[in-house]
């Protein structure tokens, strides 16, 4: 019996919906209702996500969208429910985790499920409130669209409401919550579950769903002699390979790269401790909590692949050989380094590779990690210095002189033929102006606190268009203040 029979009021957003992920069955899920949050007011809103549910104009208006977004009105159409899920946090086996917090409404006809975070307790929350802060929810929307405004597969993030409710943390914060929104947000974690608890009618179910629905053409495949499990554990391994590529080209650190935060579609999925390089440090544990640096920058892409052989593990009963496992994984080894060398080409303003490149990017990567040299503010800079030739701004970065004009004697050899306009070009959609900086996010999220939400907006407009100019906004692309390197972010939120 559907848990909405009963209501007789529902909040409409214009949307039509789908089983999706739902019919999978009970053992993949609880079904449950959002737990209200008292005087609810928006905080930020993505018109971009907006349209892409197919939202329709003025969505935000009515005062029952509020309340569905924060639990107190059940939405049209949606049964809410929790997945259940397991994982290994910082290396460890952790057993069963779940939607703590997330409760998923549901998948829209255009194929998008939509989740309320921090929606309250489910029976995954364990010891947790099932709440998240607006603090860490300002954080997850502004950076969801940032990602995405960078071209790099990401869950997106509709928008973010809050509520003076209290949430006890190290200190009382407010409560927020954020509706995400993907194609899916199965993870690792959800293989590893059923894989664990070997029950493997459940996990065969759960993969063919994913296959089917997101990886078509694993069943269709002659690789492995038609082993549409193998197929996809490659696929997926790719698509991680290229995700981590570009992480670790535009300076990204994840953070909690636990196998429950690992998006079976390759994207990057649950914004905690996150941190976008300020100085180039390829060890920065942007984690406060990750006292070993399992998480710091450089580790990465190992820590991926590590989760990949995870998934591996678990998928093992479906695949049926273990050789052919691990041969899944091989590609990884060759995807990362090509995907990562092509990126880093693009930021150097090289469409097309050529012999020495790789020493060309190590090279300056060593100078950026001697010097601390700000790694958005490098990139940006050396690609207006592409366009007009002033070197200065660049050169001035970095206290190795010689280290860097004997760099920039080669960069300029491998250029030498090259048109310049067009490399600047291509610099400047490789090299953001704008990303979201620890203080950056700490300014408007203090600002929110106060009830001027005017600074979310401001960043997701930059944010979203992070490759144009925007005159006037200079101020979003500068060095961090002394202050920012003293913000402390764990995994508590
Ligand atoms: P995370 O560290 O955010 O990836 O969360 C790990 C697990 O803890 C997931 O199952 C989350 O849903 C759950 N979780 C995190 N915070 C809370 C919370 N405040 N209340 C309930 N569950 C939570
Ligand atoms: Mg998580």
């Amino acid at each position: 019996m559907s848990l909405l029979a009963e209501d007789t009021e529902a909040a409409d957003l214009g949307l039509r919906w789908k089983p999706g992920f739902a019919a999978l069955g009970p053992a993949f899920l609880t079904e449950l209702r959002p737990t209200p949050l008292p005087d609810p007011y928006w905080v930020g809103r993505s018109e971009a996500v907006a349209r892409q549910l197919g939202l329709p104009a003025g969505w935000h208006e009515s005062g029952a969208t509020l309340a569905a977004l924060t639990g107190s009105l059940p939405v049209a159409g949606t049964r809410p429910f929790a997945t259940v899920y397991s994982g290994h946090q910082f290396g460890v086996w952790a057993g069963q985790l779940g939607d703590g917090r997330a409760i998923m409404l549901g998948e829209t006809e255009g194929g998008l499920e939509v989740q309320l975070k921090g929606a309250g307790r489910t029976p995954y929350s364990r010891g947790g409130d099932g709440r998240a802060v607006l603090r860490s929810s300002i954080r997850e929307f502004l950076c969801s669209e940032a990602m995405h405004g960078l071209g790099i597969p990401t869950t997106r993030a509709l928008c973010v409401t809050g509520s003076d409710a209290p949430v006890y943390r190290e200190e009382i914060e407010s409560a927020a919550v954020v509706t995400r929104v993907a194609p899916s947000f199965v993870r690792f974690g959800h293989f590893e579950h059923f894989a664990a608890n070997q029950r493997n009618d459940e996990l065969r179910a759960l993969a063919d769903y994913v296959i089917d629905r997101y990886y078509p053409a694993c069943r269709n495949t002659e690789r492995f002699g038609g082993n549409a499990y193998a197929a996809f554990l490659e696929a997926v391994s790719e698509r991680t390979a290229a995700l981590l590529a570009q992480w670790q080209a535009v300076g990204f650190c994840h953070g909690v790269m636990n196998t429950d935060n690992m998006s079976i579609l390759g994207l990057t999925i649950d914004y905690g401790p996150f941190q976008f390089l300020d100085g180039f440090d390829p060890r920065h544990i942007c984690n406060h909590s990750d006292t070993s640096g399992r998480y710091a920058f450089n580790q990465q892409p190992n820590v991926a692949y590590w989760n990949l052989f995870c998934l591996a593990q678990a998928l093992l009963p479906l695949i049926g050989d273990q050789e052919v496992a691990v041969t899944a994984l091989e590609s990884y080894k060759t995807v990362f380094p090509n995907e990562f060398e092509g990126r880093m080409r693009a930021k150097l303003g090289l469409p097309e590779a050529a012999e020495g490149d790789r020493a060309l990017i190590e090279g300056v990567l060593k100078l950026l990690a001697a010097g601390k040299v700000d790694y958005t503010i490098f990139w940006r800079r050396l690609s207006n210095y592409m366009a007009d030739g002033n070197l200065e701004p660049v050169r001035d970065l970095f206290l190795d002189r010689p280290g860097f004009d004997a760099w920039l004697l080669s960069f300029s050899q491998r250029h030498a033929a090259a048109d310049r306009a067009r490399a600047a070009e291509l610099m400047r959609r490789s090299n953001p102006k704008f990303v979201l900086r620890n203080h950056l996010g700490q300014q408007a999220i203090e600002a929110s606190q106060q009830k001027d939400h005017s600074g979310v907006a401001v960043l997701l407009a930059l944010l979203q268009t992070p490759f144009e100019e925007h005159p006037g906004a200079d101020a979003y692309a500068g060095f961090p203040p002394d202050w920012a390197s003293t913000i402390e972010i764990s995994c508590s939120s």
